[in-house]
């Protein structure tokens, strides 16, 4: 058996370094054993795969897979983006720099063996490739050397800046400069933000808000039940339009909700306990530059919520058009019934529950939609925190 250790930087860039390895075992060999054991912010990750294989498995995942190539074949040819680059790269006004980080490190994983070669040690080859535990650091009897995670680039391993989508925890200060990881790492976050993240944007002139919506499972689960999650994902990309030029006023708690509704989900992931972690970030212009910072960082525990998503499915068929009269609310209002009854079942809040049928009641009525809420939606909703 081998075990590879995601390595300790941030819980959100260790999950999403956990979902580019598990993506690349998987798409290698989808009957491969491959389990998720989650310690604190990182993972263990168990495989029936050789430890000789994984840089292979890494490299030819490199090679192969859609999102590396669509940057290192395809948009070094283009001036203008595609919407599906620009929405995976968040960070506004940086694109250019963001996208020769993401090209930098896609090589080094097309690479990886011979990048592996120049490392000589077998020791720091294991270090890398995260089968030693310790990938972060070199221990000798004179100092602790950093190896990834630091805000200098120089080092042992090949490194560039961690830009703020893959590491919120890490952005440039001033008169301190950038945050650096490693190529591998940084590669394999990019790889789990693209298949693994939801993302939200809600866009004006001059400002630009995007919630940025990841699963951490916190419970052991096998990798064809992490592969699961990416449908919840893919399938967020697809539906941007119902915020298009909004000024609506969202608040986290609902984007889990949210995504649940509208993403392909399964019962198979309610047999894991899983966290949600929704970011920040706000875009300001600022003259003719964009400026971008995180704003907030949020969890949630959402297994009551797929609960009441799967029972809603069983006891009515009315959930998403409720959802969507409820977003399309001209006022905040549908928006502030949404998170009011997200929050509830989150919290498993009963009060609360009955605060949020009062104010979608009203809403609905506003829009003359009241039959959008009917008896199946209100048992699903007390039977899952029950
Ligand atoms: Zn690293």
């Amino acid at each position: 058996m081998t075990v590879l250790i995601t390595p300790g930087h941030h819980e959100i860039t260790d999950t999403l370094i956990m979902y580019g390895l598990v993506e690349a075992l998987k798409m290698r060999d989808p009957f491969a054993e491959v389990i998720v054991v989650p310690s604190g912010d990182r993972y263990r990750i168990l495989t029936n795969i050789d430890e000789g294989e994984i840089h292979y498995i890494l490299e030819e995942f490199g090679k192969k897979s859609y999102i590396t190539n669509l940057y290192l074949y395809e948009t070094s040819q283009m001036n203008i983006l595609p919407p599906v680059i620009r929405l995976h790269m968040l960070q506004r006004g940086n694109e250019n720099r963001q996208q020769e980080n993401i090209i930098n490190s896609f090589k080094f994983l097309q690479e990886l063996s011979g990048e592996i070669s120049k490392l000589k040690k077998n020791n720091l080859i294991k270090k890398l490739i995260y089968i030693d535990e310790n990938h972060k650091f070199l221990e000798s009897r004179k100092e602790l050397e950093t190896l990834c995670g630091k805000r200098k680039k120089s080092g042992k391993f090949p490194s560039v800046v961690a830009n703020l989508p893959i590491a919120p925890f890490g952005g440039t200060l001033q008169g301190v400069g950038s945050y650096y990881l490693c190529k591998l790492c940084v590669a394999l976050a990019w790889i789990g933000l693209y298949y693994y993240s939801s993302r939200i944007v809600l866009s004006s002139k001059d400002s630009q808000q995007t919630f940025v919506h990841i699963f951490k499972p916190e419970s052991e689960s096998k990798g064809e039940t992490i592969l699961m999650l990416k449908n919840i994902s893919q399938i967020n990309l697809l539906r941007q339009s119902i915020f298009k030029n909004s000024n609506l006023n969202l608040h986290t708690s609902a984007v889990p909700l949210l995504l649940l509704c509208f993403g392909e989900t399964s019962a198979a992931i309610s047999t894991v306990n899983l966290k949600s972690i929704v970011y920040t970030f706000t875009n300001e212009k600022k003259g003719p530059t964009w400026r971008t910072a995180i704003r907030n960082i949020a969890t949630y525990q959402v297994n009551s919520l797929i609960k009441f998503v799967e029972y809603s499915k069983i006891y009515s068929d009315k959930l998403l058009r409720l959802i969507d009269v409820l977003l399309r609310d001209r006022d905040s209002d549908g928006m502030l019934a949404l998170s009011t009854l997200s929050q509830a079942i989150i919290y498993q809040d009963k009060d609360q529950l009955y605060s949020a049928f009062r104010e979608i009641r009203r809403v609905l009525s506003k829009n003359k939609r009241e039959n959008l809420l009917d008896q199946g939606i209100i048992k699903a909703a007390f039977e899952s925190i029950a």
